[in-house]
């Protein structure tokens, strides 16, 4: 059984069973966010969707009414039973206040620093650290995080509005998997130190006439709340902040201080982005001006880590901590806050605008340079090489297709295991290479699969140590998804990677080619940037049609093998049903064995192991014994090479067929059997075959001269040329 994890539905009954109130939110593999919020319809109008590291986390539904009494269990089935969800965890009905640390050990750090200990408490493992959870069930705390803001830790109470957060099982955005450390742990109630460090301001306050929030200092840099002030306050930190750039200039032949400009540089990018989201610059003036600054330090023109800091890393903090533009008019209470907050959101939208021109210019200026081959260069290019004969080819992209069940994993994973312990796969030599394989669909059952191998096969597991990377979580096939990921590939350098499954790690739409072509942009960066691995990606067939792969026809235009894996009453096929520099057809039986022997959880049905199928001993494939005394021992290479050639499931019942009329019916009259007597025979075949695929195969045998027509229209009997196999078993 393929293995799903675990389904939204599952966590939120678990939640709802401690008590605590659960709701439905946006999972980051829908094609687009489900969100209801505002912002999510208005990202929605504008943009077609909200961006997408906001993905998997807004609220599907009005969370403050859903979260306010116990959910029934008609309720969580309702939320979280039909399409893909996201579990949110309301923390004031459920009485609990949640630390979010920002950086890893962030509390820890804080703990020490005040001569106290985080005490064990449940907690969530996060994309960049840990949601701690405590009891707080008397509300006592908001969202406010007090002096732990200056730990760059969030807080998610439940006074006033209240906060939340995502539950462990939720998926984020960048396809990390929220997880608890222990899921039967429980909350300790808020430590009193903890309390103390709420009710106490922190160092760096929100003054909306000073010159906004730390933007002078590098201390303020992790904070990504909008700042708030006037135009001219940002203008005038602007001007200062550029001038501190220029100033780095020194005399001929000394260097400036690197890390001091690229500071300097930074900040005055920052403030020129927020000016210009603010419309109070043009952009190409603020470039220019920038770009002036860094002329004056170097005598030169911006380089590749100049522009890093400008187009990436400036502009992506102007976006995260916006500007707002304060009326110095108006007195800086609440309701200037609160107008603040409306222009904000205008920004929003505008920022978002930004961020798509700005990542176009970026792909502009990364676009590799057009490649030109001369006649020699084109015509002694190498030719594409095969890593397993037929199957994947070093370096390309292959889809491993079929029905759940089928044993594509188990196959993939065999030629996987084979090329990280340098063993022979089949009779083919393929040397000994490194592979990453994602098992998005768990691991669980993988590990199993593993070890039950190494011990079918008697290898240690010295001989894949350092050869066979396991990433146990989905990476989900876009650019920002995938970012993590490639540093793994640009250090490993794999010589195969495989994607297990694409449904769990496709952030589009089946049937959108330009989601498609999105992914397998991505797939041909892994593959680049791994120096030319196989990448190959599992994938369910279509729906209600075994025999494509789900989607659309770039997929097949876009990658260099398509196998399809099917099963036949126990016996599974690999079939070859598209080599695009090589011929299709080329095909591999196999079986499943279970391997005794290897330790595994109790109520675990032993693992099977993928073992090769000569195609000889495809009678032995099923459950049942070999029969020494029925032509079905009869083996496929003695029969006719036209009937023993024929392919796929018609091919064999066609093999079958003749067995029947050859060497089965020696006592049959001369003038034939009806289809529905030689049908009745072909039901004591080791292998099972439909009644349609028989009578297809009847029909192929009689087309290619192999079965002529008996006394009768009904009737049939083996042609001329063929009596003499008659008899001779
Ligand atoms: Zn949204």
């Amino acid at each position: 059984m393929e293995h799903l994890p675990v389904h939204a539905l599952e966590v939120a009954f678990m939640i709802a069973g401690r008590d605590w109130r659960p709701f439905p939110a946006d999972h980051p593999l829908l094609p687009v966010c489900a969100g209801t919020g505002r912002n999510c319809r208005e990202n929605r109008e504008k943009f077609g969707d909200c961006p997408s590291d906001k993905r998997g986390k807004h609220p599907v539904g009005g969370w403050g009414t859903m979260t306010a009494s116990r959910p029934t269990e008609g309720m969580l089935n309702l939320w979280f039973g039909r399409e893909l969800r996201n579990v949110g965890l309301a923390c004031g009905p459920s009485g609990l206040l949640v630390l979010d640390e920002d950086t890893p050990d962030a509390l820890s750090k804080l703990a020490e620093s005040v001569g106290e200990k985080v005490p064990p408490t449940y907690r969530v493992r996060t994309s960049r650290g840990w949601h701690y959870y405590f009891d707080d069930s008397a509300n006592e705390f908001g969202n406010s995080a007090g002096a732990l803001e200056d730990w760059h830790i969030d807080v998610r109470g439940g006074k006033g509005s209240g906060g939340y957060v995502m539950a462990a099982g939720s998926v984020h955005w960048s396809g990390h998997v929220y997880e608890a450390e222990d899921a039967f742990a429980m909350p300790v109630p808020l430590p009193g130190w903890v309390k103390q460090l709420l009710r106490t301001p922190p160092k760096r306050k929100l003054d909306p006439n000073s010159a906004g929030a730390g933007t002078s200092s590098k201390s303020g840099d992790w904070n990504d709340d909008p700042r708030y002030g006037t135009a001219d306050v940002l203008r005038a930190q602007y001007d200062r902040h550029l001038a501190a750039v220029s100033a780095l200039a020194v005399a001929a032949g000394q260097r400036p201080n690197g890390g001091e400009f690229r500071h300097a540089l930074y900040l005055a990018a920052l403030d020129g982005w927020r000016l210009v989201d603010c419309d109070l610059l043009d952009k190409i003036t603020m470039l220019r001006q920038v770009k002036q600054a860094v002329r004056d330090v170097w005598n030169a023109d911006p380089n590749d880590d100049d522009r890093t800091i400008v187009y990436d890393e400036a502009r992506t903090k102007a976006n995260d901590s916006p500007w707002v533009v304060l009326d110095p008019d108006e007195p800086s209470d609440a309701d200037a806050l609160k107008a603040a907050y409306e222009r904000e959101k205008a920004v929003e939208v505008r920022k978002e605008r930004m961020r798509r021109e700005v990542r176009a210019e970026l792909d502009a200026e990364n676009r590799e340079p057009l490649r030109v081959l001369d006649v020699d260069g084109f015509l002694d290019a190498p030719s594409p090489d095969y890593l397993v004969p037929k199957m994947f080819y070093r370096d390309g992209l292959s889809v491993v297709f079929g029905p759940p069940g089928a044993a594509k994993s188990f196959l993939v994973l065999d030629v996987a295991l084979c090329l990280a312990a340098g063993k022979q796969w089949r009779e083919h030599q393929l040397g000994r290479g490194s592979v990453h394989y994602v098992m998005a669909e768990g691991q669980a059952t993988n590990t199993l699969r593993t070890r039950a191998w190494l011990h079918h096969y008697e290898i240690e597991r010295e001989a894949l140590r350092g050869r066979f990377t396991v990433v146990p979580t989905p990476v989900i096939l876009t650019e920002a998804g995938v970012r993590d990921y490639m540093q793994l590939v640009e250090r490993d350098r794999p010589d195969m990677v495989v994607l297990d499954t694409k449904n769990l790690m496709f952030a589009g739409k089946e049937s959108q080619g330009d989601d498609y072509g999105a992914m397998l942009r991505v797939l041909h960066r892994i593959r680049e940037t791994a120096g030319g691995a196989a990448v190959i990606l599992i994938d369910h067939s279509g729906l209600g049609d075994e025999g494509r792969t789900r989607g659309s026809n770039a997929q097949k235009g876009g990658v260099e093998t398509e196998i399809r894996v099917s099963n036949d009453n126990g016996i599974r096929r690999a079939e070859v049903t598209r080599d695009k520099s090589g011929a299709d057809g080329a095909q591999w039986l196999f079986r499943l064995v279970q391997v005794q022997g290897v330790a595994r959880p109790v109520n675990v049905d032993p693992p099977a192991v993928c073992i090769a199928l000569d195609k000889n001993e495809v009678w032995v494939g099923s459950n049942e014994p070999l029969r020494d005394d029925t032509c079905w021992n009869v083996l496929r290479d003695e029969l006719p090479e036209q009937v023993g050639d024929l392919g796929g499931s018609v091919g064999d019942a066609a093999c079958d067929l003749f067995r029947v009329l050859a060497y089965l019916n020696q006592e049959a009259p001369v003038g034939g059997m009806s289809f529905p007597t030689i049908f009745g025979h072909l039901k004591d075949a080791p292998r099972e075959h439909s009644k349609t695929t028989a009578r297809r195969a009847l029909l192929m045998l009689k087309e290619i001269g192999v079965v002529a027509p008996g006394n009768t229209d009904q009737a049939f009997v083996l042609a001329a040329p063929y009596l003499k196999w008659r008899g001779t078993s």
